[in-house]
Formats: C-alpha cells, structure tokens, sequence
C-alpha cells in the first residue's frame, strides 16, 4: 500500500513575488526517498532546494517573474552572500585575533539562532 505524508516547515525566506512566507515541503511516499522542495504560502510557486522554478503559481507577479527569467527567489542569492559574509568575518577573527576569537564568537552565534527562532515563532503566531 502506497501512503503519501507531507509535511511543512517554516524555511524562513519570504517569496520575492507576493512577499509570502515560504515554507519547506516534504512528500514521504511508502518505498521512495523524501522529496523536498520550497512553496510560497500565498501564491503557490514552487521552487527546488537549488532555487529553480518547478510550478508557476497564480498570481500576475509569478508569472510575470518567470517570463522575466527571474526564476529564483532571493534564497540561493541571499544564503550565498551570507555565507560569504561568515567565512570573510570567520577568516578576518581567525586571522586578526587568532582561535581565541572564535571561542568569543560561538556565544554570539547562539544568541542570533535563539533570537531568530524567537522571532520566526513570533511570525507564525503573529506576534509582530
Ligand atoms: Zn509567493
Ligand atoms: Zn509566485
């Protein structure tokens, strides 16, 4: 017997089409490997892990997007300049104040992850 589970989670990143959140989808089917791609909430694209479109959704901005071949949402630009940013910041710490620094750092990096499932906890309850 063939069973389908999805199941959604909050990937943090707004749609670049509607300003919708984007949640994280997984499909589970009995006997295949978990699929997982990224749909808006509002207007229904869907994109793969790597960023590329896999459904246009229904709203004029999707499709107005797509046809201006700007396929991706912000997530592949966006995590890329951050990681860049971390590793520049990583090496200059590493680099200027030796391996004592990162031990500084590790604290900081907790506080930012607690402060950001906080405020991403706050969003989906609508706190803010
Ligand atoms: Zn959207
Ligand atoms: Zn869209």
């Amino acid at each position: 017997m063939i069973e389908t589970k999805t199941t959604w989670k909050d990937s943090g990143y707004d749609c670049n089409h509607c300003g919708g959140q984007i949640l994280e989808r997984t499909d589970r089917e009995t006997g295949q490997p978990a699929q997982v791609c990224y749909q808006c909430q509002m207007c229904g694209c869907q994109w793969e892990l790597s960023g590329d479109i896999l459904r246009v959704g229904h709203m004029t901005s999707c499709h107005r997007a797509v046809k201006t071949q700007e396929t991706l949402p912000i997530i592949p630009a966006r995590l890329r300049l951050i990681f860049i940013i971390v590793g520049l910041v990583l090496l200059a710490l590493i680099y200027f104040g030796g391996l004592v620094a990162v031990r500084y750092l590790i604290p900081i990096v907790i506080t930012v992850i607690v402060f950001r499932a906080l405020y991403l906890l706050g969003k989906e309850r609508m706190w803010w």
